[in-house]
């Protein structure tokens, strides 16, 4: 994948790529973790400048839902969009209802040539909405 992108092979980047696959939408700190499992004298510095170096080459998809860390993941390109718990912050995939981006017609475009809706879906996850009616 990494050759694919014309991004150099190296250690960091491959531990890195590999712990996003693994830990989808996994925040920085859980990434680190992952990779320092596999490469226990890595660096904040190598893991942040990997991350980078993947999302900028589109081999991972950065996501920030309002009030959350920079969380990432290796399913890129398919315009897909998150469900966000509101008690205790998981996230979980949704497949785009449209299918493609953008997937909801702005009422006026303010004449942009628009490329994306952003959607977010924000609620309770079963676990939480369980607790909360315990
Ligand atoms: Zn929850
Ligand atoms: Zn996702």
């Amino acid at each position: 994948m990494l050759r694919g992108a014309a991004l150099r092979v190296t250690r960091p980047r491959v531990a890195v790529l590999n712990a996003v696959h693994a830990h989808p939408h996994a925040d920085t700190d859980s990434i680190i973790g992952a990779v320092r499992r596999e490469l226990p004298k890595v660096s904040h510095q190598a893991v942040y400048n990997s991350l980078h170096a993947l999302t900028a080459a589109g081999l991972v998809r950065r996501i920030q839902p309002a009030g959350s860390v920079a969380r990432y993941e290796s399913r890129v390109g398919d315009n897909h969009h998150h469900v966000v718990c509101r008690s205790c912050g998981l996230v979980a995939d949704v497949d785009c209802a449209a299918g493609e981006a953008p997937c909801l017609t702005a009422s006026d475009d303010n004449g942009f040539s628009i490329d994306e809706a952003e959607v977010v879906y924000w609620g309770q996850c079963p676990a939480c909405s369980t607790a909360d009616n315990s």
